[in-house]
């Protein structure tokens, strides 16, 4: 079985591998883990492993069925999702359940995707389910969710599940690198660790730029011993919702502790930190992340925004 893109995740993979090549599957796969984490790439890879004409290993990667699975133009691979509205409506469930009792059309199987299974509200689940307790032969579901939870014990029980694991920096380095060729060790090392070690988070960051611009903004007046352009970035924020304002501290507390990261030669830093290791002592680094650090626990502990924000303005100087 060739995995493609999907990285990671040995434990799972050889567990695949080793059931679809003796030809065990089941009904219904439940793939579990964050936006981000390959959910559809594995899914893809496990439609076309189920599609596949070479028998000895399954998911070959170049027969025309997998070819044809890979691009997404297989006709017997179909994706159940509602793009319309936030929760799969009940009636596009249904009609996967009416079309499961026609025959494949060329493959060995009839595979449904379901990208949204955490918006499967309890009626959808409820007529997925009718199908899952008696499914024709040939019906495969793989489901993606965010999580097992969301979707009913019974759907769950009838499932095998996939937990989906974040990356190691061996995993995940070369493939940033060959993504973001033209981003330095530092940045794509800084977009993993805040992606939590998920390759779509990182990539999306990598994208959009590592850090908000108000947190940039913040970092850089701090440097410049600015007092005018902190309150310039601080005081915009108490208008803000505080689930805004948790990750512009976060992350200025994290160009923080690279700075102070940078001034011990352990990392190679970029424009805001250089500024800050310019600007600033490490013991008046130190204090501001610490300041940073109590704001957020304040605000996640329910201070009023206000009050936290006001709070900055004094302290951080
Ligand atoms: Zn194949």
């Amino acid at each position: 079985m060739d995995f493609g893109a999907f990285l990671g995740n040995d434990a799972l993979k050889r567990r695949l591998q080793e059931s679809f090549r003796q030809g065990k599957t089941s009904h219904c796969y439940l793939l579990c883990g964050v936006e981000g984490s390959g959910r559809r790439t594995l899914a893809l890879q496990m439609a076309a492993a189920l599609e596949c004409k070479d028998e000895r290993n399954p998911g070959c990667g170049v027969c025309p069925a997998c070819r044809k699975v890979l691009a997404k133009q297989h006709p017997d691979v179909i994706t159940v999702d509602d793009t319309e509205h936030k929760n799969v409506a009940v009636d596009i469930v249904r009609q996967a359940r009416s079309d499961v009792f026609i025959r494949p059309n060329e493959g060995r199987k009839k595979v449904y995707i379901i990208p949204r299974g955490q918006d499967l509200g309890a009626p959808s689940q409820n007529a997925l389910l009718k199908i899952l307790e008696e499914p024709p032969e040939y019906a495969v579901f793989l489901i993606l969710t965010t999580s097992a939870e969301r979707l009913l014990p019974t759907i769950r029980s009838r499932a095998v599940q996939l937990q989906l694991s974040p990356l190691s920096y061996e995993q995940a380095i070369p493939e940033l690198k060959r993504r973001f060729p033209d981003k330095s060790d530092l940045e794509l090392a800084d977009a993993l660790e805040q992606a939590e070690g998920y390759l779509g988070p990182a990539c999306e960051a990598l994208r959009d730029g590592l850090f908000l611009p108000q947190a940039l903004a913040l970092a850089n007046g701090f440097a410049a011993r600015d007092g005018l352009a902190v309150l310039q970035a601080l005081v915009p924020m108490e208008k803000n919702k505080r689930e805004q304002i948790l990750p512009v501290l976060e992350q200025t507390r994290r160009l923080l502790c690279m700075a102070l990261r940078a001034r011990a030669g352990s990392i190679v830093p970029g424009d805001t930190v250089q500024a800050l290791l310019r600007g600033r002592t490490g013991a008046e680094l130190l204090q501001a992340a610490e300041t940073l650090q109590t704001a957020a626990d304040d605000l996640s502990s329910n201070v009023g925004v206000g009050a936290v924000v006001g709070g900055l303005c004094v302290q951080l100087k």
